[in-house]
């Protein structure tokens, strides 16, 4: 489509879009008596105007049944991560026994990791991207630590060539076979936080297994964002959190996807708890851990109620909709967004997108290298009312969200940075 950098043309094109009325399902903070311009759903998405109802649901029946309501109502709490698993499986391209809802999204990875990282004196290597999210390098190095071995020597890191931003998928599988037959373990992020690059995950777990290892990905920033397979892929494990693209709150649960070669296998070694354990036996109370068939066989703990609530609610908005209709919007909307920063950009502005052109290698997101005068550019920003996201040491990050951006939201900002340039 050929863009036009003009108030008409994105009213025109929010007027066509299919999915304009979801924006109304959300709430946006206020910035001077108007909604803020959101670009930070990446980092946390909006309210659902629905979530409210659905944890005053959860409050009620506990109010109106106390423990009774582990057994009671529409959704006992017995079964409550059981109302999420088949809109998490069409979320990633999963089984719905091959996922479930636990825990939060570091406590994921360190449980799959205590399963699928079981390094031996030869094999024992991770390959990982150079700037993973803190969270994700903190738990690589922890675990290689955890057997004995030395992060150094443990953790492969993938970087981008001299003067490139982004990894070329060439690179990340030349760099898997060197290593080969030390490779125990893959793990990629789905997406980088940073670079918003989407990676080949396919080809990557398709090399890893040649290899003969594991492969895992982290989808924080996938899910909900990107259309995912990950049983056609064959993927190893994956886990994801709720609160970025899939709007479900602060601190929102964690998902995890375990592939089905995997999950019925009872003798993978796990960290057990009771609510893993054989449904029909778990009240027994007695010993001897029998895991469930599936993702299942990895929770810990009876859920926590009012978060998967807001998960609840939140998915059932994103599942009405479908990935593969909101990537149709998302490629557009993020193309819209590069087109109008580079309409804006000029001598002085200095602005350079680091995020993959190709629509294939990203999600709705654009990170942007900024001049000599990037945090006065934020704090312009800021002021007018847009919330975006910067990270040091100059970098903004931006993720034009399809269930709630809007085609003008874009224009506006593009707006906004001749509004700055103006001022300079
Ligand atoms: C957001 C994010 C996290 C955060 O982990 P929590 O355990 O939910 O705090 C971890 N890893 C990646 C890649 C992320 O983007």
């Amino acid at each position: 489509m050929q863009f036009e950098n003009s108030k008409s043309f994105a009213e025109a094109l929010d007027q066509e879009d299919p999915l304009a009325s979801y924006r109304n399902e959300f709430h946006f903070p206020q910035h001077a008596g108007n909604p803020v311009t959101y670009f930070c759903g990446n980092s946390l998405g909006l309210q659902p105007k629905k979530t409210r109802e659905y944890i005053l649901k959860e409050l009620d029946h506990w109010e109106k049944e106390g423990v009774e309501g582990h057994f009671r109502g529409d959704h006992p709490w017995m079964y409550y991560h059981k109302f999420l698993s088949a809109q998490n499986a069409r979320l990633v391209g999963a089984k719905e026994s091959e996922v479930v809802v636990m825990n939060t999204l570091t406590t994921n990875l360190h449980l799959l990791m205590v399963s699928f990282y079981r390094p031996s004196k030869s094999r024992y290597k991770i390959i990982m991207e150079g700037g993973a999210f803190p969270s994700d390098q903190y738990g690589m190095e922890s675990q290689v630590k955890f057997h004995g071995f030395e992060p150094e020597d443990a953790i492969i890191e993938a970087h981008p060539r001299e003067g490139e931003h982004y990894l070329r998928t060439e690179d990340i599988i030349a760099l898997i076979k060197k290593h080969g037959d030390e490779v125990a373990l893959v793990m990629f992020g789905g997406v980088n936080y940073y670079t918003g690059q989407f990676f080949d995950l396919e080809s990557i777990t398709k090399v890893g297994h040649e290899v003969g290892a594991q492969v895992g990905f982290d989808l924080a920033h996938a899910a909900g964002n990107v259309v995912l397979e990950l049983h056609e892929w064959n993927v190893d494990f994956a886990v994801w959190c709720s609160y970025k693209y899939l709007n479900a709150g602060p601190g929102g649960p964690s998902g995890a996807f375990v592939h089905e070669r995997h999950g019925n296998n009872p003798e993978l070694p796990r960290f057990a708890g009771w609510w893993g354990h054989n449904e029909e036996e778990r009240f027994k109370m007695e010993k001897g851990f029998i895991p469930m068939q599936g993702a299942e066989g990895w929770q810990l703990s009876n859920a926590q109620i009012f978060s998967f609530a807001a998960y609840r609610a939140s998915l059932e908005l994103h599942d009405k909709v479908g990935m593969k209709a909101l990537r149709k919007k998302a490629d557009q909307l993020t193309a819209y967004l590069e087109f109008v920063v580079e309409a804006a950009n000029r001598p002085g502005l200095d602005l350079n997108i680091i995020t993959p052109k190709d629509k294939k290698n990203r999600g709705s997101q654009l990170s942007i290298l900024t001049g000599a005068n990037g945090k006065a550019l934020f704090d312009h920003l800021a002021s007018r009312g847009f919330i975006c996201d910067w990270r040091e040491p100059n970098v903004i990050r931006l993720a034009p969200v399809p269930l709630y951006n809007s085609y003008q939201d874009v224009w506006k900002f593009g707006e906004a940075l001749n509004s700055f340039m103006d001022l300079a």
